[in-house]
């Protein structure tokens, strides 16, 4: 077996909670193979000894059944470029090694409320007691300072790290607190991607439960570097039923699986029109387009009307094998605190709306446990 073989070995392990490998990252500096024996060099810069040691006895392991002895040599040096066997450009140094789980919010367009979403899980897993980050990675469009009503930039430490702001008990960090609402729209992939890590590396995020990121709409390189580099959870897909989102969110749901981050859930927004009316008289049930609804004593009465199509995220999760997480209808009431800057499921959590965001949070952090 020769340097080649040994390495297409090593391709096949990847980085504890990576979906990429220990040869893409560059961790394999050198191999020497003496008739039966190897030396693999390994240069991992990460702090974390426990994973440190599990990649050295996933590489013992995969070639102990080819050579008689395997010796390992470990180094931690800073990277550096070129040769055969590439040298980190992105390894894994510590990425958020501080935080339990981080979970990408994605959607195939936008404008399908994944913003609305990601800040609504955020405030519902907060109050269920969690320490929650959320970052705003969507460079075209960021949401978060008017989901989160917040006008202010976030300060910087001596050493050049930036402190994420504070709401609702969740740290918080956006393009959109560095360059305001209106982030020209040529940046170029690499800028958004050395832009984006810095807010992987360059923010003190502290220890978090959970991170919750909010991906720019769409399955493109962004997309993808993001969940190449980071170890994610996984990722949850938002659409609203109609075919035409439904088809973009299966390229999205496609793409995670692709690199190996495991799709948790659907999650259908704008999933019918809620309508709230009051009858007078003694009425306790009408019919509104073929379908029942029934009148309280009071007279009031709630539907929710059918705009799209119905089933779209229903029929999606089944396909990708993962549950619908839930339905959320139009309503205006999310669509004003959205805009007034608190989440509903902050400013009203015990209401009907309020509810639905809280028992996906829920269901989501007892996948992850
Ligand atoms: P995206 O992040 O997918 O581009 P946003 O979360 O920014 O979408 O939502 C787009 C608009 O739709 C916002 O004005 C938001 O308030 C509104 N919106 C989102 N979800 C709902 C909903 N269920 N009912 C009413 N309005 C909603």
């Amino acid at each position: 077996m020769n340097k080649e073989h040994v390495l297409d070995h090593l391709k096949s392990i990847n980085y504890p909670g990576f979906s990429r490998d220990i040869v893409s990252f560059g961790m394999v500096k050198d191999i020497l193979v003496e008739g039966e024996q190897v030396t693999v060099q390994l240069n991992i810069t990460s702090q974390n000894e426990e994973k440190k040691q599990e990649v050295i006895s996933a590489v013992k392991k995969e070639l102990a059944e080819h050579f008689s002895t395997v010796t390992i040599e470990v180094s931690a040096d800073a990277p550096q470029q070129g040769g055969p066997i590439q040298a980190p450009q992105n390894a894994p140094a510590a990425i958020l090694d501080n935080v339990k789980h981080i979970i990408a919010v994605a959607s195939g367009k936008g404008g399908v409320g994944k913003s609305t979403v990601a800040a609504n899980l955020a405030c519902a897993m907060a109050k269920q007691g969690k320490k929650v980050g959320l970052l705003d990675l969507d460079i075209y469009g960021p949401s978060l300072p008017i989901v989160f009503g917040i006008n202010e930039q976030p300060a910087m430490t001596q050493d050049k790290k930036l402190v994420p702001l504070e709401k609702f008990g969740i740290k918080v960090m956006s393009f959109g607190f560095i360059s305001g609402n209106d982030t020209p729209v040529i940046w170029r992939g690499p800028l958004v991607s050395r832009m984006t890590e810095q807010f992987f590396r360059d923010v003190k995020w502290g220890e978090l439960d959970v991170m919750i990121l909010d991906l720019p709409p769409g399955t493109g390189d962004i997309q993808l570097t993001l969940t190449q580099k980071l170890r994610m959870s996984g990722a949850v897909m938002v659409t609203t039923p109609q075919d035409i989102a439904l088809a973009d969110v299966r390229k999205g749901a496609d793409m995670f699986r692709k690199v190996n981050t495991p799709v948790l859930g659907v999650i259908e927004n704008m999933s019918g029109l809620e309508l709230k009316g009051q009858v007078d008289g003694n009425i306790s049930s009408m019919t509104i387009n073929g379908e029942n609804i029934s009148v309280d004593s009071e007279g009031g009465f709630k539907f929710i009307m059918e705009l799209f199509k119905t089933g779209g995220g229903e029929k999606e999760s089944k396909r990708l094998g993962v549950p619908l997480l839930g339905k959320i209808p139009i309503s205006q009431e999310i669509m004003i605190s959205t805009d007034e800057g608190i989440p509903i499921a902050q400013k009203d959590p015990d209401s009907t709306l309020g509810q639905i965001y809280h028992a996906i949070a829920r269901k989501l952090l007892a996948t992850l446990d």
